[in-house]
């Protein structure tokens, strides 16, 4: 994943430019502060011994104790990490969140394992990270592979070294100090950074052709609230393949069917189409939420969409950036369009700091006034420039600036 680190340091050193920020803060901004390495043991189910490599690395935590997810996958490497530590500090800074920023990740695949392995490598995981982590240092979350019963194994696990601490991870179940909307969070703040987009440019959302790379917690929520919006989802696709309907699909009953048969594929209320299929489909909007560095110079060129809203964390590659540019194709980037988990995970934070929780329609109502705020920021930094990703990095770049001098001054 050398690529997706290459990327992201390319967007940061390109707004640092403009900044005309000095050589020395670029190079302080760029270096993570801390990196863990991690070796995982664990004894698979039928007594054989495997073992698995877990990081987490610490970018920066200027602005706050630092947060970011945690990924299971098999790409998972320290450069990919390393990608996705620096967005999230960028990330928290755009959305005026007190965090900084990290990430990690351990290098498996979740779908060979039973759950019985994958709560004994969370546990391993927690072992070899338990020091480094904390309420007020730093916070993880679900990310691709994980979800709340994982959070529930770090909370549990966590605990029996530092005492109940429910605040140490965020999207854990409602049982154990989960906040209301959080399973949501992602999806629907794509949704309310797409409504800003539209609003501004006095267009409706109900009627829209979407197309959505991933239909996992990003993808999924994102496309059943936008059809409940009255948009159209025309095609999704995830890990088995692609389904599409011009008609709309029904997204509550995919969800069923995925979640009896494990994908997409096979769905009868649509047709099955080749996965890779998806970015190039017609439709007015895209959203990919899956992998990273999926929009290439290869593909950006046969984009149909005229807008590009990014689920997913790094989907595309500067060389796509540019022809999308070119092509008059708006980019709403990453940091700001998902950054509705990581602002919903602060509510959760907030909400166990206090011992107190909130309805769900608050959480919903904080998190658009959140999104809207966020939007006109980014708005108002590129000053009328269609080039949102180089106005989120100038923001975000400002902000952990500013509190670093303040710090060492
Ligand atoms: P997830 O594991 O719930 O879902 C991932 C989805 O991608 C699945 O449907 C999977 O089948 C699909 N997928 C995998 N390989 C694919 C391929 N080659 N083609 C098409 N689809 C493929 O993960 P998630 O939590 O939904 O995360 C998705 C993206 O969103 C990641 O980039 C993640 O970093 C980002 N993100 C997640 C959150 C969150 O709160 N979960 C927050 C911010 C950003």
């Amino acid at each position: 994943m050398a690529g997706f680190l290459a990327a992201t340091q390319y967007n940061f050193r390109r707004a640092a430019k403009d900044l005309q920020l000095d050589e020395g803060m670029i190079l302080r901004l760029l270096t993570p502060m801390r990196e863990v390495k991690t070796e995982l043991t664990v004894t698979r189910d039928d007594g054989s011994i495997a073992t698995f490599v877990g990081y987490r690395v610490q970018h920066d935590n200027a602005r706050g104790p630092m947060k970011g997810g945690i990924r299971y996958d098999a790409r998972v490497d320290p450069d990919e990490v390393n990608a996705l530590a620096a967005l999230m500090t960028w990330k928290t800074a755009i959305m005026g969140l007190p965090y900084g920023g990290a990430k990690g990740g351990v290098n498996c695949n979740p779908r060979e394992l039973s759950l019985a392995e994958q709560q004994s490598l969370t546990r391993a995981f927690v072992d070899g990270i338990h020091d480094f982590i904390g309420v007020n240092v730093d916070v993880p979350a679900p990310d691709m592979g994980t979800n709340a019963q994982t959070m529930a194994w770090i909370v549990d696990h966590y605990s029996r070294y530092h005492g109940w601490s429910p605040g140490v991870v965020t999207g854990k179940p409602l049982e154990l100090g989960g906040s209301a909307g959080r399973d949501a969070a992602t999806g629907r703040g794509v949704m309310f950074a797409l409504q800003a987009y539209l609003r501004d440019a006095g267009e409706e959302l109900a009627g829209k052709r979407i197309a959505v790379q991933g239909f996992g917690n990003v993808g999924s929520w994102a496309a059943r609230l936008l059809a409940e919006q009255g948009a159209k989802i025309v095609a999704t696709s995830d890990i088995t393949g692609g389904i599409r309907n011009p008609e709309g699909l029904d997204c509550e009953a995919l969800l069923s069917h995925v979640r009896q048969v494990g994908g997409v594929k096979g769905f009868s209320g649509g047709e099955d189409f080749p996965g890779e299929e998806l970015l190039t489909s017609p439709c007015e909007v895209l959203i990919p939420a899956a992998l990273e560095s999926v929009l290439t110079k290869e593909n950006a060129g046969e984009v149909q969409a005229k807008v590009i809203v990014e689920g997913a964390n790094g989907p595309t590659t500067p060389e796509a950036d540019e022809i999308l540019q070119q092509k008059g194709v708006t980019v709403i980037p990453d940091c700001y369009a998902n950054g509705g988990g990581v602002t919903v995970s602060y509510f959760e934070w907030a909400q166990n700091i206090q011992q107190y929780t909130w309805g769900e329609e608050r959480v919903n109502e904080e998190l658009r006034k959140r999104m809207d705020q966020s939007w006109a920021d980014l708005k108002q930094e590129g000053a009328g420039s269609a080039d949102l990703r180089l106005a989120a990095f100038k923001l975000a770049i400002k902000r952990v600036a500013s509190a670093t001098r303040l710090r060492s001054s």
